[in-house]
């Protein structure tokens, strides 16, 4: 395939990541996320698979490399690990996953089949009520069984994102970070950002909890780690292991240190906007060019076009007056 000028921004950030939404829809509604009663957009607004696999080889033919899919909850969609199939086939180097974990026991054979390269599964706590009280849905079971058997699987091994809440499960942080010590896993937990409609503010400031502190506490507990040097430094979380441990704990800290300066991000919406930044409401509408008669060249020109808009580093996630979900956006 036609490699062209790589993608890069107005600061000379290279934008070779990729993540699609292929859904807002979800089967959970956890607190920090969305509304218990959310309303998803009508079905008819939302991009097929098809035209987001257009999307996504007009964005490998300017060098992002690496694409994952998420939503929404990407495994309600139906397709969506034949699409899997489909960024491997059109030459992806790294195909990841971000799932609720709900669904993914029934799938892991056909997404192992299918060619995925990782996958992350989002898991606050290992309390079932809690887990209900966080995702307003009672199904850690189904979740935890899911973990087990994908570490079965040559997606072992599993990146576990952990959202850290104060009084929720932050007396957890230490028991977390011990699975480490058992599993294959890289367990990291996220720093809350303040993107579930909580417009005022109130419950963020309450909740929110550092990456620093989340380390801090996880050191006072169980005593040293050590830092894992970064495979890819544009990677987010800050990684360490405790002595001999088959997997790492790591934290990211969108809030605290934003990774900006080195983010290589390009987020595609369900329904057919390109978000070129979480701290922004900025979107480039891109669904018009996915569906011209000639796509491809029309979806480089929005691309750049987004590569142009793409903020400087250096912005701070207001608290204030957010009414985006990270279910619309894509995690
Ligand atoms: N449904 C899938 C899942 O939960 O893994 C994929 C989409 S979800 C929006 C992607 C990631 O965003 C999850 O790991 C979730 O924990 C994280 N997330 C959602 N809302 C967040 C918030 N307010 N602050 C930090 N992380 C958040
Ligand atoms: Fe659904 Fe994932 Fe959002 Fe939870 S974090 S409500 S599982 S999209």
């Amino acid at each position: 395939m036609a490699q062209l000028t790589q993608l890069t921004d107005s600061y000379q950030r290279k934008m070779d990541y990729l993540r699609i939404s292929v859904t807002d829809r979800c089967n959970f509604r956890c607190q920090y996320c969305m509304p218990e009663d959310i309303k998803f957009q009508d079905k008819s607004r939302i991009l097929t698979l098809e035209e987001m696999l257009t999307f996504a080889e007009a964005c490998l033919q300017l060098g992002v490399t690496k694409v994952r899919v998420t939503g929404g909850e990407p495994l309600v969609r139906k397709g969506v690990v034949k699409f899997v199939g489909w960024l491997k086939d059109l030459g992806f180097e790294d195909v990841t996953m971000t799932t609720n974990g709900y669904l993914l026991e029934e799938h892991l054979d056909g997404l192992v089949e299918a060619g995925l390269d990782r996958i992350n599964i989002s898991l606050d706590t290992l309390q079932p009520e809690k887990f209900a009280f966080i995702t307003r849905r009672d199904h850690f079971g189904k979740v935890w069984s899911a973990v087990m058997a994908a570490l079965e699987t040559p997606l072992s091994p599993v990146k576990i994102n952990a959202v850290a809440m104060r009084g929720v499960n932050d007396d957890e942080i230490a028991d977390m970070a011990k699975l480490t010590m058992r599993y294959p896993m890289h367990v990291r937990f996220i720093e809350l950002m303040p993107l579930n409609g909580d417009t005022d503010g109130s419950r963020f400031r309450k909740l929110f909890i550092s990456g620093k502190e989340i380390l801090e506490r996880v050191q006072r507990e169980l005593g040293d780690l050590e830092p894992v040097e970064k495979e890819d430094p544009a990677a987010p979380a800050d990684e360490f292991r405790f002595e001999g441990a088959p997997g790492t704990f790591g934290i990211i800290t969108p809030v605290s240190e934003p990774f900006c300066a080195r983010c290589s991000r390009l987020r595609l919406t369900a329904d057919g906007k390109i978000h070129p930044c979480l701290l922004t409401d900025l979107d480039v509408p891109v669904k018009e060019a996915i569906r011209s008669p000639d796509p491809i060249p029309a979806i480089h020109e929005v691309l750049w076009k987004t590569a142009r808009v793409k903020p400087p580093a250096g912005l701070t996630l207001p608290e204030e007056a957010r009414n985006r979900t990270m279910s619309q956006i894509g995690g």
